[in-house]
């Protein structure tokens, strides 16, 4: 036992973000780049198939994906090797794919597996200009929050940059995964999403004054998180796209604006345009909060090898548990 929890309070904690990673994507997977005003239109309330990928209802994508190379590869401990090696296995074979098939991949992760492939350390693979700011690392960070919660802030920050480095090694996007796994792990610890967004602000703040944890150049791009008012915001001023800040603030917004683990997804597929990656983010998130007891088992019904999904995450919660 670790962390005051028991071998079954992880397994459950583990299986809940992990479905709720998967349900959250394939919710938005038929509704991705669609507009925010068609899905004002006519909203998803449920679990649907086909529309943007044709694809049928359960079927999660690259998001769940490669969270799922992620968490195979920390059963056996922490190696970014083999995290890099599982993402090209998942890019080339479709391993870890819902069907076989890998129908979605952003552009910095496309050329970030290219690169491994022809010999660039996984370390240096990544883009690192400042367009290389898509979402593609924060959505498959959510495992490395189970695998670094009793660790020292500074080995947890330093794990999570190295693995969002595999593809996105921009300060930003490296920023937004610290900045997420360190809620993730207080959710964990069993605080409120309001709580721990605001005690989130208060650690990153003081961490970014005496520490200079981030260069004030980008510290600006975080403001709107880092006020703590997010909650205040109205949805116009919330984005939806596929930039890693609009996710975080939009992942964070859609949690404070909900209470339940099916309106919080709902509300976050609804956003439009980044629909599967908004919702995974969330999903994720909603899932440490209610517990995979609250996902509608009309949903995990549907959900792609849900029964591969709970074994990894049993293999998971085993390995942490140890
Ligand atoms: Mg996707």
């Amino acid at each position: 036992m670790i962390n005051n929890k028991t071998a079954g309070d992880w397994n459950h904690q583990v299986q809940s973000a992990l479905l709720g990673v998967a349900i959250g994507d394939a919710l938005g997977v038929p509704f991705e780049f669609r507009s925010r005003s068609s899905l004002l239109e006519s909203p998803v309330r449920d679990m649907t198939g086909y529309g943007t990928y044709d694809l049928p209802p359960g079927t999660w994508s690259d998001d769940s994906s490669l969270t799922f190379c992620l968490a195979e590869s920390l059963i056996s401990g922490f190696d970014l090797n083999d995290i890099s090696n599982r993402f090209v296995q998942w890019y080339r074979r479709a391993y870890w794919s819902a069907d076989g098939d890998v129908f979605d991949i952003g552009i910095a992760t496309r050329k970030a597996l290219q690169n491994i492939e022809a010999g660039v350390s996984p370390a240096l693979a990544g883009g690192a200009d400042e367009m290389s700011n898509g979402n593609g690392s924060l959505m498959r960070i959510l495992p490395l929050a189970f695998f670094t919660i009793d660790m020292d802030r500074k080995d947890r920050m330093e794990i999570v940059r190295q693995v969002s480095s595999i593809t996105h090694r921009h300060p930003r996007s490296i920023f937004a995964c610290i900045y997420f796994i360190e809620l993730a792990v207080r959710m964990l610890r069993g605080m409120r999403v309001d709580d721990a967004y605001a005690e989130t602000n208060g650690s990153i703040q003081s961490l970014i004054e005496r520490e200079s944890l981030l260069d004030p150049s980008e510290l600006i791009h975080f403001s709107g998180i880092l006020s703590g008012d997010l909650w205040k915001r109205g949805i116009e001023t919330i984005s939806s796209s596929g930039y890693v800040i609009d996710t975080l603030e939009a992942a964070i917004w859609c949690l404070l604006h909900t209470q339940s683990f099916e309106e919080a997804v709902l509300k976050a597929v609804n956003l439009g345009e980044d629909s599967d990656t908004t919702g995974a983010v969330v999903g994720g998130l909603a899932g440490i909060a209610y517990g995979e007891d609250e996902i509608p088992q009309h949903w995990l019904k549907q959900l792609a090898r849900v029964e591969d999904i709970r074994d990894l995450s049993s293999r998971l919660a085993q390995s942490i548990g140890k």
